[in-house]
């Protein structure tokens, strides 16, 4: 499945205008500092109305967070996922945030995600990143076992925003992995991933895609072009359309390179 980040209404209508016409379901990432943002819960609001009439099967998932109570307040207000990012924290408090929120989604029928290893780079901006600590197989069986989670997102090369070097996956990391871990496997940082490579990691286990990073280019690039135009007559939509389409052929170009992994 893939994963789209969305600061706006534009982006989450993209994605799910995208995921109908591809025929696949969406999950709309909510980033936790736009959630914890003065007016956070309103775009929270809206992304969920967006999910609620997609045409396509859409789910709204708050992205990285390691602050409990913050992940109790998008799971109350409906969000079909989170992810419980303890990846920075020693390895038992990972576990205990992780296990907890566990317990809070539970109630709320929805699911978590987690972090193992430290999958390096900021999600917001895009700076060149190098690779963090990659996920100890061993260790991801252990975490899974006691935290009970529903995803597992892995350290296997990949990076937030830019790589500043071509990037290469440990695979041989990711089938360890794989076959020690019965929950799905999510892989972050796909933007910037050639085609191929993500799809030799789809075929190695991973089973959730997170992109960001080229939803933002499109989308400013977007903007800038059609300014000009949407300044002459003052017409607001113009932009709108243009940002819309431009992030739409984007998930569309992504959903496109998932599909075509699984039918394999
Ligand atoms: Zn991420």
């Amino acid at each position: 499945v893939g994963a789209f980040t969305a600061y706006d209404l534009e982006a989450a209508l993209a994605a799910c205008r995208a995921a109908a016409d591809t025929g696949t379901g969406v999950i709309i990432l909510l980033s936790a500092r736009s959630y914890m943002d003065r007016d956070g819960e309103a775009l929270l609001a809206a992304l969920l109305a967006v999910a609620a009439h997609s045409p396509a099967r859409a789910c709204v998932q708050l992205d990285h967070c390691d602050r409990l109570e913050v992940l109790e307040s998008a799971l109350a207000a409906g969000v079909g996922a989170v992810m419980a990012d303890g990846a920075l924290l020693p390895y038992e408090e990972n576990v205990a945030l992780v296990a907890r929120a566990v317990a809070v989604a539970r109630k709320h029928g929805s699911a978590v995600e987690a972090e193992l290893g430290s999958i390096q780079g900021d999600e917001d901006t895009a700076q060149a990143a190098t690779v963090g600590a990659l996920t100890d197989p061993e260790q991801a069986e252990d975490f899974v076992a006691r935290t009970g989670t529903d995803c597992l997102a892995v350290s296997i090369g990949n990076v937030h925003g830019h790589y500043s070097r071509p990037p290469e996956l440990d695979l041989g990391r990711l089938r360890a992995i794989r076959s020690r871990v019965s929950a799905p496997l999510s892989l972050h940082g796909a933007s910037g991933l050639p085609d191929t490579l993500l799809q030799r990691a789809i075929n190695a286990g991973i089973r959730k895609v997170n992109v960001n990073t080229e939803l933002r280019i499109a989308y400013l690039d977007a903007t800038r072009e059609s300014l000009p135009d949407a300044v002459d007559g003052t017409r607001l939509t113009v932009l709108h359309a243009a940002q819309v389409a431009a992030v739409q052929s984007v998930v569309q170009a992504k959903l496109a390179v998932l599909g075509a992994s699984s039918s394999e």
